[in-house]
């Protein structure tokens, strides 16, 4: 809201120039009198809107003598911005005073330029100057200096528009944005796209690492995907578009692509927002890697107004979690479903372990060589009322997202220790027992303590307790994996890399990790009579991991061929459904004991 700030003695010379019983020159010599000493710059314009007077204040306010003024033209005294809008105003006042009408003030805020060739804004405010007859005979204008005012409201309107964090629209002007493409898309009848963005695990790293480095992080990540928009022109687009990304809040962020002709064109910039996030970054002085998930709506397809588009691209994007993360998703009626289970489980799953829904299934690895079960793993398993069984690649994104899986992750090692040392007790063999990991029970720094007190309180052996983490892991953040690996291997407790293969880490990275196991993912075993590609990659994998002085597990073998074949290339050990499916406790401890009795 401007605020017309009326100085008295305009009131006194408008009043004396509108009783003025003389003409126009005499009017002028009193004004100049009263002027001379007055800040704020005074100026009449003839009916041609010529200068006919300019106050010597405009010395102070545009740098240049009134004399000089008076030669310019109107249209030069205001800067570029500001020309049209005084030019109008003026043939509107004109026009008024042809009409016989009043002229009641008009306040204008204009950009003039000064002599240094700077700029500064103005508030102007004209109104007519009449003769003794009450006839029009020019206009009278008095303007002052409001530029500090102005720059202080244009900071106030750039933060109440803007994330401090990060320079770019926060969601009050990306909905703005949002609001003016719909608008332009349905005069032109065209196509537009938003693409949800959410940095996957950074929910970890700002509780990990602390809020700097969280803050740290998303800056960076707000200048690359500022520079991929640029790059964009490359999908074969016109150059004048306003694509714009914005910040939703947290680790949200928000793309809005224009004029589209084909869904291939978003799917080309969603990639590079994909690559340009998960390009190493260097935080608090530690290399880090981060992806991000991506969800996609397309007007008028998904929705026609702000909130349907919002929302099904907010859908789209935790479809695209629940797709493994790090990649894009259109929106689509399947994605409806996705979104309403994925909120669903949530709910759900947070009373899922008081009401004791969760259990626990045993799978076991078996020894190539010998055909001895050498090892179980455990396998969480969820069964609620309303949903039914959930399998764990539905509920443990979400139980990591929310940070669900530090109390429930705790819950399984303690159950799995018990356990074991229940079969033992029953005079079975000793077998080693896996437990998976997640990355944001990694991050916990409670968790060795949790590790610790599940052996101390079952008493079962350090040795026998094998931790898998993943390969993508991997990724993130090695030298700090690498130290809470190294604490837990100090423990006794075995590691192994889990889904190997699927991930993107070299010899030499894995290396670095301080395991003992490789498990081989079995997307490779599966697809092994098909195609020798994977059979040279599972070939390589094992030669690999002998190099390595690792045991190589294959997972997830189901036939005869796939036993056989990797027998023949010295694989250590093997599970999957061909010898058994994961089971029940009970079933297990059958299992166990019959691969105890020699046959
Ligand atoms: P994973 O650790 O790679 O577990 C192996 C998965 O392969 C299990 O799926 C298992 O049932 C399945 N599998 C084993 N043999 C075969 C086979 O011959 N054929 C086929 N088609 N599948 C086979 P499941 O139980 O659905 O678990 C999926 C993933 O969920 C696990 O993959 C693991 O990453 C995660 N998970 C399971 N339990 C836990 C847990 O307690 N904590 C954490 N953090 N993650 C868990
Ligand atoms: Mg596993
Ligand atoms: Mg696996």
């Amino acid at each position: 809201m401007l605020l017309l700030i009326i100085p008295p003695w305009f009131a006194v010379i408008g009043g004396y120039i509108y009783n003025l019983r003389t003409s126009v020159s005499d009017a002028l010599t009193t004004i100049e009198r009263l002027t001379n000493n007055i800040k704020d710059v005074i100026f009449v314009l003839d009916m041609n809107l010529n200068y006919t007077y300019v106050s010597p204040s405009v010395k102070v306010l545009r740098g240049y003598e009134p004399e000089e003024v008076m030669k310019q033209t109107l249209y030069d005294s205001f800067a570029l911005s500001s020309r049209d809008t005084a030019i109008r105003a003026l043939y509107g006042i004109m026009a008024l005073e042809k009409s016989g009408k009043d002229l009641i003030d008009r306040t204008l805020q204009l950009e003039v330029e000064r002599k240094d060739g700077t700029t500064i804004w103005t508030e102007t405010k004209f109104s007519f100057v009449g003769d003794k007859n009450k006839k029009t005979v020019g206009i009278l204008g008095v303007s002052r200096d409001i530029t500090e005012r102005k720059h202080a409201e244009e900071r106030i309107q750039y933060l109440a528009t803007h994330d401090v964090l990060t320079g770019l629209p926060n969601r009050m002007m990306f909905s703005q944005l949002l609001n003016q493409a719909i608008e332009s898309s349905r005069r032109h009848e065209r196509q537009f796209a938003i693409l949800f963005i959410d940095l996957d695990r950074f929910k970890i790293i700002n509780d990990t690492m602390g809020h700097d480095a969280g803050d740290e992080l998303l800056t960076e990540m707000a200048k690359r995907f500022r520079q991929s928009l640029r790059a964009v022109d490359v999908v074969g687009r016109p150059k004048e578009r306003n694509d714009v990304v914005g910040r939703l809040g947290g680790d949200e962020f928000i793309i809005l692509i224009e004029e589209i002709s084909e869904l291939s064109q978003v799917a080309v910039v969603a990639q590079r927002v994909l690559g340009t996030a998960m390009k190493p970054m260097i935080i608090l002085g530690e290399e880090c890697r981060v992806t991000a998930s991506i969800g996609i709506s397309v007007y008028p397809r998904d929705g026609e107004d702000e909130q349907t588009l919002m929302k099904k691209a907010d859908m789209a994007m935790y479809f695209a979690k629940e797709e493994g993360k790090n990649n894009f998703q259109f929106y689509s009626q399947n994605t409806q479903s996705q979104a309403f289970e994925r909120l669903s489980i949530e709910t759900n799953l947070r009373k899922a372990l008081e009401r004791n829904e969760l259990y626990l299934e045993y799978q076991a690895k078996l020894d190539f060589k010998t055909g001895v079960i050498t090892g179980v793993e455990a396998l969480l398993r969820w069964k609620n009322p309303l949903l039914g069984l959930v399998t764990p690649t539905q509920f443990i994104p979400v139980a990591e997202e929310t940070g669900m899986i530090v109390p429930i992750g705790r819950w399984v090692m303690k159950t799995v220790c018990t356990q074991n040392v229940a079969w033992q007790s029953q005079c079975l063999p000793p077998v080693r027992v896996a437990v998976n990991l997640s990355l944001r029970q990694l991050m916990d720094d409670k968790l060795l303590e949790d590790i610790k007190a599940a052996l101390d309180d079952s008493g079962m052996a350090p040795n026998l307790l094998e931790l898998e983490i993943t390969e993508s892991m991997v990724m993130y953040k090695p030298e700090r994996l690498i130290e809470v690996l190294t604490k837990i291997k100090n423990m006794g407790v075995r590691l192994a890399l889990d889904d190997f293969g699927t991930g993107y880490s070299s010899l030499a990275q894995i290396k670095q990790f301080p395991i003992d196991t490789l498990k081989v993912d079995r997307s490779f075993i599966r697809n092994l009579s098909q195609n020798s590609e994977h059979k040279a990659i599972i070939e390589a994998i094992i030669a690999m991991g002998k190099t390595l002085s690792l045991n190589v597990v294959a997972e997830g073998v189901e036939t005869m061929a796939q036993d056989e074949f990797l027998r023949e290339h010295v694989c250590d050990e093997m599970q999957g459904f061909y010898f058994s499916k994961p089971v029940a406790p009970d079933q297990f401890t059958d299992l166990l004991r019959k691969n105890n009795t020699p046959s």
